[in-house]
């Protein structure tokens, strides 16, 4: 599949130009979603001093608010960009509608306990899973420079590409069978 999204505002003129640029993209776009190297960690100091902020509760619980307080006008260049595997988990992780144990409980609750499957200590929430849960300290580590972090320090300090980096490594949203 060839995508050729260009934005309008990088003022290329005529579709030559534009072909030959989604030629080249190609090759880089569709496969930048996925296997990126790890990228420079943009304010890791930054981000070390203010890793021992206890994560706000209120995200854990998800208020409607989540998906604006998630938002960052950075990822707006990026969601373009992202294949369907990815967008379906982006989405997830903006909307805080995430398959993840605290949701899936909300409609079998008879079935499916809101707790953690892997530490057993805490609701599964998407902040639990993004920032908190010790089974994924290890990616955190490697991708956030960080054992725990809270919401916002993800969403100031990260790209959408590397959120879905860590997303991906976990697996554990690999709900469908189009990880590509
Ligand atoms: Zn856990």
């Amino acid at each position: 599949m060839l995508l050729r999204w260009v934005p309008a505002h990088r003022g290329y003129e005529g579709n030559e130009k534009a072909d030959s640029l989604a030629k080249k993209g190609s090759k880089n776009i569709d496969s930048n979603a996925v296997s990126l190297p790890i990228p420079k960690v943009i304010g890791n100091s930054a981000l070390r001093r203010r890793t021992t902020r206890k994560t706000e509760t209120s995200w854990n619980k998800l208020p409607p608010s989540h998906t604006k307080r998630m938002w960052r006008n950075k990822f707006t260049k990026e969601i373009p960009k992202l294949n369907r595997g990815n967008l379906r988990r982006a989405t997830q992780f903006l909307t805080g509608h995430a398959a993840l144990n605290y949701h899936l409980n909300k409609y079998k609750p008879d079935k499916i306990s809101p707790t953690c499957p892997h530490c057993l200590a805490e609701e599964e929430t998407v902040g639990h899973f993004m920032g908190q849960c010790p089974k994924w300290s290890a990616q955190r580590s490697a991708l956030f420079d960080s054992f725990y972090l809270s919401a916002s320090d993800i969403v100031d300090n990260f790209t959408l590409t590397e959120i879905l980096h860590y997303i991906n490594d976990t697996r554990r949203l690999a709900d469908d069978h189009s990880r590509t």
